[in-house]
C-alpha cells in the first residue's frame, strides 16, 4: 500500500482528500501546518507528499526546499492556489515533482498522483524500455535491439531527464538547469543541439522524431 502525506490546512479540503485518497486505496496521513509538514515529511519514509502551498507556520515552499536540503527524496506534488504560484513552482529551484492549480478535479488529481508514484518507480527500477531501446541507469548505458549505443555524458544526461518524466512537458530552461546545472551560462539552443544529436541515437527516423517531440513555443515531451 502506497503511502501519501497531505499537508493541507483547509479542513474540508482535507477531509474530501483523505475520503477520496482512501478509496482509492492509499494509507494516508493528514497534517496541518508547515512545521508539522516539515518534520512528519523528513522522518517517515512515504511514498508522496501532497502539499499545500498556503500554510499557516511555514509555506508549502519553504517545506519543499527544507525537505529537499535534508536529502529527502520523496516525490511533492504541490497544490497551488493560483496560476502566479503555479509559475513560481515552475520558476524556482524548489525541488517539487509536479504542481496542480486549485480548483482541481478529484480525478485530476488523482491521475498526477498515479503519475507521480509511477515516475518515482521509473527512478528506482534498473532500466526503461522503450521501442527496440533500453536505458540501463545502472551502468549509465543505453542499448538498442541489445547493442550498447555510445553516448556522450551530456547526451545521457539528457535521456534520462526525458525518461524520468515521460509525457511531460519540459522547457529548454528546465533541462538546462537539469543537464547542464544552473550555474552554467549556456544559452537555450545548446538543447536544441543536443536533442538533434540524440535523436540521430534514438529516433527510427531522426527527421519525424516520434520519441523527443518539439512543441512549438512550449520545449519537448517525451513520448516513450
Ligand atoms: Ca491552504
Amino acid at each position: 500500500m502506497k503511502r501519501i502525506l497531505i499537508v493541507e490546512d483547509e479542513a474540508s479540503l482535507a477531509l474530501a482528500l483523505e475520503d477520496d485518497l482512501r478509496r482509492e486505496g492509499y494509507a494516508v496521513r493528514v497534517v496541518a501546518d508547515g512545521e508539522t509538514a516539515a518534520r512528519e515529511g523528513a522522518s517517515e519514509r512515504w511514498d508522496l507528499i501532497l502539499l499545500d502551498v498556503m500554510l499557516p507556520r511555514k509555506d508549502g515552499f519553504e517545506v519543499c526546499r527544507d525537505l529537499r536540503r535534508a536529502g529527502i527524496q520523496t516525490p511533492i506534488l504541490l497544490l497551488t492556489a493560483k496560476a502566479h504560484e503555479a509559475e513560481k513552482v515552475m520558476g524556482l529551484e524548489l525541488g517539487a515533482d509536479d504542481y496542480v492549480t486549485k480548483p482541481y478535479s478529484a480525478r485530476e488529481l488523482r491521475a498526477r498522483i498515479k503519475a507521480l508514484l509511477r515516475r518515482s518507480g521509473a527512478d528506482t527500477a534498473a532500466t526503461y524500455t522503450f521501442g527496440d531501446a533500453e536505458l540501463d541507469f545502472a551502468r549509465c548505458e543505453l542499448r538498442r535491439a541489445g547493442q550498447p549505443v555510445e553516448l556522450t555524458p551530456l547526451e545521457y544526461k539528457l535521456l534520462a531527464a526525458f525518461v524520468r518524466r515521460p509525457g511531460r512537458v519540459l522547457t529548454r530552461q528546465q533541462l538546462l538547469d537539469e543537464v547542464w546545472g544552473s550555474e552554467t551560462f549556456v544559452t537555450e539552443r545548446v538543447v536544441d543541439n543536443q536533442v538533434t544529436n540524440l535523436r540521430k541515437k534514438i529516433e527510427p527516423d531522426p527527421d519525424r522524431p516520434r520519441y523527443i517531440v518539439n512543441l512549438r513555443g512550449l520545449g519537448y515531451r517525451f513520448d516513450g
